[in-house]
C-alpha cells in the first residue's frame, strides 16, 4: 500500500510496474537516469520470480503446495521460501502471537480473501473453530520441506513478503553496483545511499484518513527501510461497517485500534523487520505496541496513528527526531516514553 511515497517521485527517473499484487517503483537520483532500464529489469526479474515462489493465489506456488498439503506430507520448497518460514516463525515468537502467517483461514471467513463478503462477521462459534487452525506453531520447518500439521491450516505471508522481496531487489542491486537508489514496494520501502550528495531520500508519510495529505516527511539513511500498515486501502464492509485487513490471531477479529502504524527498520534485513514489525504493532495497537516496544524493541521508530478523531500522531523518541510534521500536523505530535 502506498502510504508512504517518495516526494515529488516524478521529478527523479523512476520506473513503476504492477508485481505481489501492489505497484513497485525503483527512484534513481537525476543523474543517474541511464541505470534505469538495468535497474529496472534486475527488479522485475528477482520479483516476479519471489511472486512466482511466494504467492498465495498462484496454483503452483512454494505457499499454494504447502497449504494444499496441509495435514499431510511435507512439501518440498526453495531456501529462499525457507528463510522466510523461519523469519516468520521468529517474528510470531517476538509478537506472543499477535504477528502469524496461518492467519489465512480467518481472512478468509471475513471476506478478506476475496469472494463476496458475509452478510454479518462471523459469530464466535464459527469463528472459534477456525481460530484454532491459526497458529504458526504448527508450521513444521526442515531442512528442505515444511509442514502444515493441521487438515485446514493455510499460510498467507502477505504481512512480510514485500518487505523480504525489498531487501533482496536491494541486496541485487547494490551487488551490481548501484549505490543510490529507493525502493518502494506497496509501502515498503528501502533507501540505498542518497537521492544527491547531501541530499537524503525524503519519503512523505501519508494521512491514513485522506490519502492526497501528508502527516509529514522522513528523511531515509543508506539501507534504512520503513513499512506502513493502515486500515483504509484494503478492507471488507460487512453490514455498514469497514474491518481492516490484519487480523488478530488471538481473537479471530480484524484488529481494531489503529489506522496506521509506520516503522522504520535498519541492518540487513531493514525492509523484512519494518514490514512484519507494522503489522504486529498494528494489530497490539497503541498502548499494548508501546509497551511491547519497550521491552522487545527499546529505540525502535515509528509511529502510530490511531483510528479515531480528532487526528492524533504519537511517535517514538527515534521516529519523532526523524520526522518533519507537515505544518498542520506539528501540534499533533505526541511523544511516547
Ligand atoms: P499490506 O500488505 O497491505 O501492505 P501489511 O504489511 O500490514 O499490509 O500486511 C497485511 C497482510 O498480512 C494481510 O493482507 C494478510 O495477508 C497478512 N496478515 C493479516 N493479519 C496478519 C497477522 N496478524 N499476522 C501476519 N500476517 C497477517
Ligand atoms: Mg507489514
Amino acid at each position: 500500500m502506498l502510504f508512504i511515497s517518495a516526494c515529488r517521485p516524478a521529478a527523479l527517473p523512476h520506473k513503476t510496474f504492477l508485481v505481489m499484487g501492489t505497484v513497485f517503483t525503483v527512484t534513481l537520483p537525476a543523474d543517474r537516469a541511464d541505470y534505469l532500464e538495468p535497474a529496472g529489469v534486475l527488479s522485475a526479474n528477482a520479483l516476479y520470480g519471489m511472486e512466482n515462489r511466494l504467492s498465495f493465489y498462484q496454483a503452483d506456488s512454494d505457499i499454494a503446495r504447502l497449504n494444499q498439503a496441509a495435514g499431510a506430507a511435507p512439501a518440498a520448497v526453495s531456501p529462499e521460501t525457507l528463510t522466510i518460514l523461519r523469519a516468520a516463525r521468529r517474528y510470531g515468537e517476538l509478537s506472543g502471537g499477535a504477528f502469524d502467517i496461518t492467519v489465512a483461514p480467518l481472512l478468509q471467513i471475513w471476506g478478506l480473501r476475496g469472494g463476496p463478503p458475509p452478510a454479518n462477521p462471523p459469530a464466535p462459534d464459527e469463528r472459534e473453530p477456525i481460530r484454532r487452525l491459526v497458529n504458526f506453531r504448527r508450521l513444521k520447518i526442515g531442512d528442505r520441506t515444511a509442514r502444515l500439521e493441521l487438515p485446514g491450516m493455510q499460510l498467507d505471508l502477505g504481512g512480510i513478503a514485500k518487505g523480504f522481496a525489498v531487501d533482496e531487489v536491494a541486496r541485487i542491486l547494490q551487488r551490481h553496483g548501484l549505490t543510490n537508489v529507493l525502493l518502494n514496494l506497496g509501502g515498503n520501502l528501502r533507501a540505498l545511499g542518497a537521492a544527491a550528495p547531501a541530499a537524503p531520500w525524503r519519503i512523505a508519510v501519508q494521512d491514513p484518513f485522506d490519502s492526497g495529505r501528508v502527516l509529514g516527511a522522513l528523511d531515509l539513511r543508506d539501507g534504512e527501510a520503513a513499512a506502513t500498515s493502515g486500515n483504509y486501502e484494503r478492507f471488507v464492509a460487512i453490514g455498514g461497517r469497514r474491518y481492516a485487513h490484519i487480523l488478530d490471531p488471538r481473537t479471530g477479529r480484524p484488529a481494531e485500534g489503529m489506522a496506521s502504524v509506520t516503522v522504520i527498520g535498519a541492518g540487513p534485513d531493514a525492509a523484512m523487520d519494518a514490514d512484519a514489525l507494522s503489522t504486529t504493532l498494528f494489530v497490539l495497537g497503541l498502548e499494548a505496541g508501546a509497551g511491547w516496544l519497550q521491552t522487545n524493541c527499546p529505540g525502535g521508530a515509528v509511529l502510530f496513528v490511531p483510528d479515531r478523531r480528532p487526528l492524533e500522531l504519537h511517535a517514538t523518541p527515534a521516529f519523532a527526531t526523524r520526522f518533519t510534521p507537515s505544518p498542520e500536523c506539528a501540534g499533533l505530535l505526541r511523544r511516547l516514553p
